[in-house]
């Protein structure tokens, strides 16, 4: 639907990322909850071609594994996007915003993993766009634990302009061919988002990021250009299906990694019905 500003009634701020914030407002005409992304831009890196990702988005119809893009509106130096508004975010819950352990159960990860996998490939196959900003942030739990993902068309352009003028040591889901393209390197392809998936895997299933804390981007660069892949724990409690999916998203030459086809074959998501009604039990205990 046509959306203006005055048909919103601000609520609640659900949180703030590197290009601006990210808020909860009621739709008055449709008596409906909505969540609004507010960008700063400046006029010169206006968002034109990123909009249209999100306007054949709606054009196309429903995938059920990505967030609902409602419509958007310029106004004084910031871009509104208008979208679905979802329960709960998977950086949260990493991060210990719910009273919930932080480490996710394998069986709803392996319904995760396979929901946003589906959600990517969409993107890419169907919106023929790479994601480039994959990471727990962007991926959203429904009250009914349907799992989507969320800022894809606003993830390309914008992300190079503002890695110009952002530390990139904000970024740290970022492959190592990336942080250091080499001269043949031929723009951003897929596996550089699989790794992002490897790194958002890593740390949703031991509930703590594998590179600890960077100092800055230079120690970012060496460590994740030099240094091995990281490798989880001797103990990780869960399957080896879980541990040699991360690993395999993990491989440090990005043409060894698996596609999204590859990973929609592979055992740990290929089971992901086994959680369906253990994801609804487990957003009951989110909410308490
Ligand atoms: P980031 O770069 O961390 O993803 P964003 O500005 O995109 O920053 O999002 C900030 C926060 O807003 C995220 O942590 C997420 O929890 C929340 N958020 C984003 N989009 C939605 C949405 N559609 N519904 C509910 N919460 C959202
Ligand atoms: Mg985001």
């Amino acid at each position: 639907y046509p959306f203006d500003m005055d048909d919103l009634e601000e609520k609640q701020l659900l949180g703030a990322g590197a290009y601006g914030k990210v808020i909860q407002y009621k739709h008055k005409p449709s008596n409906s909850m909505v969540a609004v992304k507010r960008v700063r831009i400046n006029m010169d890196n206006l968002l034109i071609g990123e909009l249209a990702v999100l306007e054949e988005a709606m054009k196309r119809g429903k995938c059920e594994f990505i967030v609902c893009f409602y419509g958007s509106l310029k106004c004084e130096g910031e871009v509104l996007i208008c979208m679905e508004l979802m329960k709960y975010s998977m950086d949260k819950i990493t991060e210990n915003v719910y009273a919930i352990p932080s480490r996710i159960p394998e069986k709803q990860l392996m319904h995760i993993s396979y929901s946003i996998v589906q959600g990517l490939h969409y993107v890419k196959t169907v919106l023929n766009v790479i994601h480039r900003d994959v990471k727990p942030s962007n991926m959203l739990i429904g009250l009914h634990g349907e799992v989507k993902i969320c800022d894809f068309g606003i993830s390309g352009k914008l992300i190079d302009s503002i890695a110009k003028t952002h530390d990139v040591g904000c970024r740290p889901y970022m492959a190592p061919e990336r942080l250091q393209p080499d001269e043949d390197s031929s723009g951003y392809g897929i596996l550089s988002d699989v790794w992002s998936f490897g790194i958002s895997l890593y740390e949703m299933s031991t509930g703590t990021f594998p590179y600890g804390h960077f100092k800055n981007a230079f120690e970012q660069v060496t460590r994740v250009v030099e240094g091995d892949a990281p490798k989880l724990p001797e103990d990780f409690p869960y399957s080896d299906c879980c541990k040699d999916i991360v690993h395999s998203c993990l491989r440090k030459n990005q043409y060894e990694r698996p596609n999204y086809v590859q990973l929609l074959k592979d055992k740990f998501l290929k089971d992901y019905k086994l959680a369906n009604d253990d994801m609804a039990a487990w957003i009951k205990t989110l909410t308490l």
